[in-house]
């Protein structure tokens, strides 16, 4: 099988040529048939993290595709079943995070595409209770980017407890964020979204942002502050000052949710503002189990649209050129279906 490999951090992908795995106990083998490029993948490649991953890896966590080889003991999988493979590769289903829902924190856990390899193949391997079935009438194409980004917006908008009738800023309009706006109007939340460039807050109105705000030109906490302020920003763009601009539009009580990873991030926050406006700083982390299988329930409803762009996975590198150079409109998605 083909995979696309990290042999050194900073170094372009190599496309190798290598045995199909072999699952254990408790594992698959699946046939790939999208998986979705996140820039944690890119983070994972470069080595940006204090934690880092060890070459050579296969990166991707928005690997979907069908179940091709049952390890000994699954018995809830079936071959020819559609799942997907998420950045919660394994947790260890016995701490006091995995016992209280909580099982993205636990410390035992294994990532796709970072401590195990991930969705950038042919074929992968996946845990088996960690292999999220994909319902019919969702597409693999559509699933890699729900799988990461989609979980992932959608777990922050919990986080904040967004109920109907508040005002959420989204500050960062790409692959995340545009589906950030649609689960923040799905929970009935009017919805600010924030970014630099025209077509993103061009597509961001198109899919039920009330109102846009051009950071370039514009006081982001100003603009939210004469609406009221925001009561829950996600942050979503990968930029420190983003996530001090949205943090100063807050109303009072009102919570900064981090979701980017820029590489050293730091945050100013003012501890005046805090504290007498009783705002929070949460962070969080991708979604649990439960979570996916709710993103890919709305999906499956006709709820949410995802925003895509299709690429053969030897294209790997160019792509990532792209993102970083931020010319990509939503998420870019390898078609491993198409061929090479
Ligand atoms: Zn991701
Ligand atoms: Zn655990």
């Amino acid at each position: 099988m083909k995979a696309a490999v990290v042999r050194a951090f900073g170094e372009p992908l190599v496309i190798e040529d290598r045995p199909d795995p072999e699952p254990g106990p408790g594992q698959v083998r699946i046939r790939v048939e999208a998986s979705g490029l996140c820039h944690t993948d890119i983070h994972a490649a470069h080595g940006d993290w204090p934690v880092r991953p060890n070459p050579p890896f296969v990166p991707g966590h928005e690997g979907v595709g069908l179940v091709e080889k049952l390890g000994d003991g699954v018995t809830h999988l079936s071959v020819g079943q559609r799942v997907a493979v998420p950045w919660l590769g394994k947790a260890c289903g016995r701490c006091e995070h995995c016992l209280s829902g909580w099982e993205t924190l636990c410390e035992q856990q294994i990532n796709t595409g970072y401590g195990c390899d991930g969705g950038y193949a042919e074929k992968m391997l996946a845990w088996a209770d960690f292999a999220q079935p994909v319902p019919d009438g969702v597409t693999a194409l559509d699933a890699a980017p729900l799988t990461c980004a989609g979980v992932t917006t959608y777990k922050a908008l919990k986080v904040a407890g967004v109920r109907p009738a508040q005002l959420v800023a989204v500050s960062g309009i790409g692959g995340l964020g545009h589906l950030a706006v649609q689960y923040a109007k799905i929970a009935g939340a009017t919805v600010a979204a924030v970014d630099v460039t025209d077509d993103k807050l061009e597509l961001a109105t198109s899919l039920g942002a009330d109102l846009v705000i051009d950071a370039r030109k514009e006081d982001v906490g100003e603009v939210l502050r004469q609406h009221g302020g925001a009561h829950a920003a996600i942050a979503l763009a990968v930029d420190d000052a983003a996530f001090e601009a949205v943090n100063a539009g807050l109303r009072r009580g009102g919570k900064l949710v981090m979701v980017a990873l820029p590489a050293h991030g730091t945050v100013r926050v003012p501890i005046f503002d805090t504290v007498l406006n009783g705002t929070s700083v949460i962070g969080s982390i991708v979604g649990t189990r439960q979570d996916l299988a709710e993103v890919f329930q709305l999906h499956a409803a006709g709820q949410t649209k995802v925003i895509r762009e299709t690429r053969p996975l030897d294209s790997v590198n160019e792509c990532i050129d792209e993102v970083l150079r931020g010319q990509v409109r939503a998420r870019i998605v390898f078609d491993l279906a198409a061929g090479w």
